[in-house]
């Protein structure tokens, strides 16, 4: 049987303790999610442990674009760029609810990196190669069209833009959707487990692993076939712990995002930008809200606690008032923010920017898969790449035959609602029945924005269970219920933080729910007082932190 519970997290233990899995898989950000979807769509018995909480990684710290990445072209990362720009047409739909089409302006300047010319030949080249459907191909804009469409841009030396097409999405829900599937589909998973040591048979093959679950506090063994590490950022930590951190190593960068209100930052249009040091930042607009990213800076320190600093911070700051010289931006304005650590492959000699964004499988002597490197976007054929590999090793080994990868037209959790223009019916059917439930159409949109066809259950849960906690908003109640049974929360960051990002694009509304939240959840886990101010402290401190509040 599959949990998906915090109520259930002894089950899921034993669950996966219980006998030999197909693959276990190390990681629950985005790559290690990937996989266990294929894996279980495969009918392998799958498992997979996270030691922090899923996409607590780098997978809620990205630009959350799921794009082709334009500015590999100028790298000529051409079959890269052909990879995730078909890619993302597939994740978008698979999960039209956590990808949005997002027109994007390329501005170019005199002198700058880009001329008319380069961007029409390059956006015509992304159009190619991606296989950009006719609706979404780039278009070039005059100077006036441009300034048209953002008033707010520097107009001095302006001389067009080009604009074409991204998708925006929730990174953190991305995953955790990716992997709600693998769970309907017999994956067991769990957070805040942590895999502290390899085990090896009698031929030194790897073939399970030490567990400390770090909410019990309990010790246990797995045991696997095959065992990958999909740990992101933290893979040459745990090649090293298999004595195979050899060749290739992991190049960490660090990037930062500074979030701010539309009252300050009244961004109407997404723009694509150089920086003064000409490297290409996003500035896009997300509700009532405008993000701006990212810095790329080589990094050595803590990977689980990142932090943007204050040169970070007045980079941003300097490229915003460069680009938006009306707004006269200032520390004061900055909303919120957040930073994440690039697993990059490293190439030596090579700038942070220079560095490949291309995703590699290591095998080691012991069968250790790693899966390093890589983007968000491509999720989906690195997971495929990683499970055939896994696939010809069970077959190999044990004579145990799988099929190929299926995933391609697969809809992840809350995407079956008949792709992208499907989605838009069943948005407009919900919307309808705004009068029945007694929401307002802001939380119907957002409700069904964030949980695609899952709507239906978390209001379902509105109607049933609204007066059970009557210091508490119900719909803010019916998503956290949600989170807690469906989508394995268990502290208050993993609901403000990872699934409803509110931390970073709604910080108020955090700082309004939060003790609403901590009651309820300290009331169903039964946490003693030591507990419950240890996640209080935990939430406060982010919240500190995400408003730079910590900076000079
Ligand atoms: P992670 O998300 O870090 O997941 C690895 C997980 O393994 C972690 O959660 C960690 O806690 C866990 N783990 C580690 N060790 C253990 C252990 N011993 N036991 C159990 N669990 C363990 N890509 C795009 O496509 N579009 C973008 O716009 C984009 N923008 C980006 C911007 C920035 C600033 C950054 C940093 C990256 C960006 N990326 C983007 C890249 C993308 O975010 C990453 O490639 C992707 O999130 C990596 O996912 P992952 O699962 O490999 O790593």
């Amino acid at each position: 049987m599959v949990n998906t519970s915090s109520h259930k997290r002894t089950e899921i233990r034993h669950q996966l303790a219980k006998e030999e899995l197909d693959i276990l898989v190390i990681g629950g950000g985005i790559t290690g999610s990937g996989i266990a979807l294929d894996a279980a769509n495969r009918g392998m018995k799958t498992g997979v442990i996270e030691m922090q909480d899923f996409a607590a990684g780098t997978s809620s710290r990205s630009t959350k674009l799921v794009h082709g990445g334009l500015r590999y072209l100028k790298q000529f990362e051409v079959g890269l760029v052909a990879e995730v720009g078909k890619e993302r047409a597939i994740v978008y739909e698979n999960g039209p609810h956590v990808t949005t089409p997002e027109w994007m302006m390329l501005p170019f300047y005199k002198g700058g990196t880009f001329g008319p010319l380069s961007t029409n030949v390059g956006l015509r080249v992304y159009d190619f190669l991606a296989g950009v459907k006719k609706s979404e191909r780039r278009k070039m804009l005059s100077k006036e069209n441009a300034l048209q469409k953002e008033p707010l841009l520097q107009s001095e030396d302006l001389k067009g833009a080009g604009y074409y097409v991204e998708y925006k999405t929730d990174d953190a829900r991305l995953t955790i959707e990716v992997l709600k599937k693998a769970m309907e589909l017999g994956a067991n998973a769990l957070n805040y487990v942590q895999a502290t040591a390899f085990i090896y048979d009698d031929d030194g093959q790897v073939n399970g692993v030490v567990a400390k679950d770090h909410v019990s506090g309990e010790e246990f063994n797995i045991f696997a076939k095959q065992v990958v590490n999909a740990a992101g950022p933290w893979v040459d930590e745990l090649r090293d712990k298999d004595g195979s951190k050899t060749g290739k190593t992991l190049q960490l960068t660090k990037g930062s995002h500074l979030i701010f209100s539309q009252d300050v930052f009244p961004l109407r249009q997404a723009i694509y930008f150089d920086t003064p040091d000409k490297r290409m930042i996003f500035a896009i607009p997300r509700g009532d809200k405008a993000y701006v990213g990212t810095t790329d800076t080589k990094y050595n320190q803590n990977i689980a606690h990142p932090q943007v600093t204050e040169e970070d911070r007045d980079y941003l700051l300097h490229a915003i008032n460069q680009m938006f010289p009306s707004l006269d931006i200032t520390a004061e304005h900055i909303d919120s923010s957040y930073v994440g650590v690039r697993p990059l492959i490293s190439e030596p000699g090579k700038d942070p920017g220079e560095i490949s964004r291309k995703d590699e499988i290591f095998v080691s002597d012991s069968g250790l898969i790693s899966m390093a490197g890589g983007k968000l976007t491509g999720y989906r054929k690195m997971a495929e790449q990683a499970v055939d590999k896994v696939a010809s090793v069970l077959k190999q080994e044990s004579g145990i035959l799988y099929g190929s990868s299926q995933t391609m037209h697969l809809p992840i959790s809350g995407g079956d609602v008949g792709g992208s223009t499907g989605f838009e019916r069943f948005k407009n059917q919900l919307l309808n029945k705004i009068a029945t439930f007694e929401v307002s159409e802001e939380e119907m949109t957002t409700l069904v924005d964030r949980y695609g066809g899952n709507a239906e259950k978390v209001l379902s849960i509105f109607e049933e269970q609204h007066e059970k906690a009557n210091y508490m908003d119900p719909v803010v109640l019916a998503e956290l219920i949600y989170a807690i049974e469906e989508e394995l929360t268990y502290t208050p960051s993993d609901f403000f933080i990872r699934r409803t990002s509110a931390l970073f694009f709604d910080i108020d509304w955090v700082r309004t729910h939060k003790d609403g939240v901590i009651r309820y959840m300290s009331e169903v886990f039964e946490w003693d007082e030591a507990t419950k101010q240890r996640y209080t402290d935990e939430l406060e401190a982010a919240i500190e932190e995400a408003a730079l509040t910590t900076l000079g």
